[in-house]
This record gives C-alpha cells, structure tokens and sequence, in this order.
C-alpha cells in the first residue's frame, strides 16, 4: 500500500509532464489513466471512453437551495483556520459541521504545538539549545522515513511560527512558558498552551474567524460533493440537516477539512489490516473518512492511506487521551523514563511514537508506565493542578520513594530502583549504553521525591494518510491536475507526516494549510 502512494505519485509527475503532448483519450490509454478510471468508476463516475466524456453517477440538482462564496466541511483547525482566512479576505465563509459540537479532534486535542520559535522566544530565553525551520523540516521528513513529500514539510515548518504568533497576537491565544523535547525532534520546540487542551487554540481561531464574519453551522453533514463531470469544477455540496436534505451552491470554492479516519474502523482495515479492530482509539466518534470518500469518486488523488499513527501512551483500558496522556510525551526531554510492568526500560524514550508503540506491543504485557517526579512538572509544562486532579482520577500514583512506588504499581522494588539508579547514572554519563537515547543537559536525575507513575498502552490516534494537496493546498486529481475550486487541509491530506507523524507536527499542519486554503479560496472569481 506504500508502495502504491510512491507510485502513483512519480505516475502523477509523469503525467503531468506527458500531458502537456496528449490528448484526454491518449492518456487513458497509460496503464495510469486505465487503472485511476477504473478505481473511480468503482466509486462513482461511469468512466468510460475519455475523461471528457465522463460522467458522475449522480446528476447535479435542478435547483439549488443556497449559495455561499467559500464552503468548509469541518469545524476543527484546518477548518476554523480556513475560515478565518477566508472571511479575513472578504469571502463569505461558512463551516459545515456534522456533529453537535465543533471542533472535532482539535477541541480534545492534547495543546502541544512544535514550532522552532514563538512570540516570547521561550527556547532562547530557557537556554534550551539551537532550533531552525531546516532542522524541523529535516526531522519531520526523517520522522516519517522520508514518505512526507519536502515541498510541504517545508511549508509547515515554516509556516508554524508565524500561525503561532497569529494566534497569540489577534486570537488572545496564552502558551505556558516552557518548551519541551519529544520523541523524534532533535530540538525543545514543542509548546503548550495554557489550557494544556487543543481548546485553547480552537478557541483563538474561532475567535479571529469569527471576528472576520464566517459562521459555523452545527450538525450539518455533508453527504455529497456535487461535480458535473472530471473536467468541470467543484459546484456544490448536498447536506443532511435537522430539517432535511439541502444542495449549496459553491461561488468560490470549497475546502475539506474533515480530519481523519481513526474512528472508521472498516476503512481503517481496508487500508492497514494490521491497524485490528480491537485497538482502542484516541480520537473523537465523527473522525471518519466519508469526505474523503467522496472527493475520491469525483476524482482526487489520495496517498498513504495504510500509514495509520498508534499513540503509545493513553489510557490503557478506554484508549482515552487525556491530560495525564500528555506527559508522557512532554517529560522525556527532561528525563522521564518508560518502564515494563517487570519495572525494566523497554526503549530508547527519546523514539518516534511507532517505536515506542511497537516495543511496547512487543512486550505483550499491558500495560506499561511513565515514571517521573516532581521536579520534573513545570519544566515539561505541566501544572501542580493537573497532577493533583490527576491523582484524584487514579491516573498518577504518587509515592515518596521509588521503592514505595514500586509497591503501589505492583512491581519489584530491587528492580525498579536499580532501573533508576542507572538511568541517573546515565544522565550524569552524557550517555546511555543500552538504548543509546541521547542525554541532554536538561535532563533531571529521579533523585529526590515524590514520584509519580502514570500507566500507558497504544491506541488508534492518527491517520497520516489523505488526499494528495499541492503547495496551494488544491486538491490533486488522478491524472495529477489540480481539481478546480477544491481545497483541503489537515488531516484528510496525506504526503506531510510520511509514515509517522511527530507529536506536535498535526497542529501547525492543520492551521498552516488552513491558512492557505483559506487564502487561496477567497481568490477564486
Ligand atoms: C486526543 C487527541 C490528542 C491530540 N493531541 C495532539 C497534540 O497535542 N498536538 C498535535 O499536533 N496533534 C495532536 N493530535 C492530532 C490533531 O489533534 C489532529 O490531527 C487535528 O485535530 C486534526 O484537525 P482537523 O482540522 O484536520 O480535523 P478535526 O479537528 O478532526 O475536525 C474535522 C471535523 O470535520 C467534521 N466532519 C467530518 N466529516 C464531515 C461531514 N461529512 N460533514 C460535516 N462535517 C464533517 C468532523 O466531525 C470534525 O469535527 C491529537 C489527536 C487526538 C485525537
């Protein structure tokens, strides 16, 4: 299946280059045009003949209900983003959104945002070492074995701080005043907000969006993209309202943001049949993949559909993300340690989620735990309220000494100290022989109490996979064409995250490519 992203992508490339010399019908008879048509046709176009003599399964409506410059389907990031970029230009903006709430996963989201810099320059003030776009680009692209397409992950390296000071500066957006190192950066660029909760930057941008004049429509799905044919623009979309079914006009052009397909466990198992339905999932129950669905059978590309992201870190037994969840993934830069029920290191903690995942899979014992102390809390943006609740919730286990806390998490207390004892010993060394994670002078000894331990196991979390954008966020057709006033952003794409996605990296993408969205929607004539 990632094979078939590669291809279809060096196959798009060369069509594209072919198809300045070839007609429609000439181009369908490569083996590319044959196998897209074919796929498509499955899905609703009866194509058969020549692109242009294409036709969509379902007829456009005789009449529409309403018109509105620029549609966005979902009301999360990349949704909130493109509005506000939309409605900033002048465009009349609305977004539909399915289910009775906004915000999607970005509301439940965990707060962490990679960006090599923001407003305050918290890393340089925190003497926390050197950070750049290059080297944020080079690790998000290493991060995801090199699959993310360089063109774009330079675009969301570049464009996060300046989205991150948009929303400090016009959204009243609040970081708390750390940075943090997480698995697969080489760099402290990761930073929370102060809600600790992706609210606080959905709220910032409903905020400027609103502000600006673009609305959201609440539990309004849309069940159809309208499309006249393979060489016609994007015209509408059919929605399902509380008071029915209604078809709205596109003057502009109309951006999916639909988020993922975590929650579309059918389509999960299409894709990746490794990603088994017994797998807990952190993601909210709207994330499935219908839109994308839809923008495939009027003809856009997708890619990387099988790479599906496991968050190794969530609540083992209901697969929740909660605030708890996050520190796992904001403590390892400052030296908390992942330990097996046995009370053992199982992996280098500085690892991508995959690695983490897998190893932990591969223990075959749920679940497993993050141990830290209390040092630890605020360097890693945590709060003394959020481990006081967190107790109450049972997800902390607090104890005064590693033995103690050994005790309350069922494991043997020789073992679990002399874990400790050499990762201390390890920090103090600048270096770690058995799992070779790369000690940083950041990195605080699990000395002096309390400590706490949290439980960990994998869940369902993101899918890096989409449809296939270019630089201007349009949707790309099968025969590698933009489609005309079709836009998307976040996490329907695919071709940014590669294979795995680095924690932090799925905020600024969606608002990034929101922006852009936006923009370049409310240029359309
Ligand atoms: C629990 C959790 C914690 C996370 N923490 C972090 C983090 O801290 N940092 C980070 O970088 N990333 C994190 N991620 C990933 C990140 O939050 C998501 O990738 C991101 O929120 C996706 O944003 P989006 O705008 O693309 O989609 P979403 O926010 O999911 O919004 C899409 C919206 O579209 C709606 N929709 C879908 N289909 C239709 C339809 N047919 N009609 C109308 N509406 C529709 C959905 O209901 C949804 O509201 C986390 C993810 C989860 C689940």
């Amino acid at each position: 299946m990632e094979k078939d992203g590669k291809n279809k992508s060096s196959s798009a490339t060369e069509t594209k280059k072919e198809g300045l010399a070839m007609n429609r019908r000439d181009l369908l008879k490569t083996s590319l045009g044959i196998g897209a048509v074919a796929a498509a046709g499955a899905f609703g176009f009866h194509l058969t003949g020549s692109k242009a003599e294409a036709a969509p399964l379902r007829q456009l409506p005789k009449k529409w209900d309403e018109e509105i410059d620029v549609v966005i389907v979902g009301s999360g990031f990349a949704g909130l983003a493109a509005a506000a970029e939309a409605a900033a230009a002048g465009a009349k903006a609305v977004i539909l959104e399915k289910m009775p709430t906004y915000g999607g996963n970005s509301i439940i989201n965990g707060g962490v945002y990679a960006s090599w810099d923001d407003e305050y320059h918290l890393r340089q003030k925190l003497n926390l070492g050197n950070d750049s776009v290059e080297q944020h680009k080079a690790d998000t692209l290493k991060g995801g074995d090199f699959y993310g397409i360089p063109d774009l992950v330079e675009i969301l390296a570049k464009g996060a701080t300046p989205a991150l000071n948009w929303m400090i500066k016009d959204g009243g957006l609040k970081i708390r005043q750390t940075v943090t190192r997480a698995g697969g950066h080489t760099a402290y660029r990761t930073h929370t907000c102060v809600e600790g909760v992706g609210r606080g930057y959905t709220e910032a941008i409903k905020k400027i969006a609103e502000g600006k004049g673009a609305k959201v429509r609440l539990g309004t799905e849309v069940t159809w993209i309208w499309r006249k044919d393979v060489n016609s623009p994007v015209a509408g979309v059919e929605v399902k309202t509380p008071k029915g079914k209604k078809n709205i006009k596109i003057k502009k052009a109309l951006i999916l943001a639909s988020g993922g397909f975590s929650r579309d466990i059918k389509m999960r198992a299409a894709f990746n049949p490794g990603i088994v339905p017994e797998f807990n999932c952190t993601n909210h129950p709207g994330a499935t993949g219908e839109m994308l669905r839809f923008a495939q059978s009027i003809g856009a590309d997708s890619l990387q559909l099988a790479f599906i992201q496991l968050y190794p870190f969530a609540e083992p037994e209901t697969g929740i993300l909660d605030t708890p969840a996050v520190y796992p993934f904001n403590g390892v830069g400052y030296g908390l340690v992942y330990v097996s029920k046995k009370g053992k290191r199982f992996v280098n903690e500085l690892e991508r989620r995959d690695v983490c995942s897998f190893a932990q899979i591969k223990l075959g014992d749920k679940p497993t735990y993050s141990i830290f102390n209390e040092q630890m809390v605020t360097k890693m943006g945590g709060t003394k309220e959020e481990v006081e609740k967190g107790i109450k919730k049972g997800r902390f286990i607090k104890a005064a000494t590693i033995a103690e806390l050994a005790g309350k998490l069922k494991m043997p207390a020789d073992v679990l100290q002399d874990t400790i004892k050499k990762h201390n010993q390890y920090i103090k060394d600048g270096k770690d022989p058995e799992y070779n994670k790369p000690m940083t002078k950041s990195m605080i000894l699990l000395e002096e109490g309390p400590f706490y331990g949290i439980a960990q196991w994998p869940a369902v979390h993101h899918t890096m996979g989409g449809l296939r954008i270019n630089k201007d966020a349009q949707v790309i057709d099968i025969w590698g064409a933009p489609i005309p006033r079709l836009y998307a952003a976040g996490e329907v794409t695919g071709g940014i995250h590669g294979s795995n996605r680095l924690g932090s990296n799925a905020i600024p993408d969606c608002i990034v490519f929101g922006r852009i969205a936006g923009a370049n929607a409310a240029k359309e004539k």
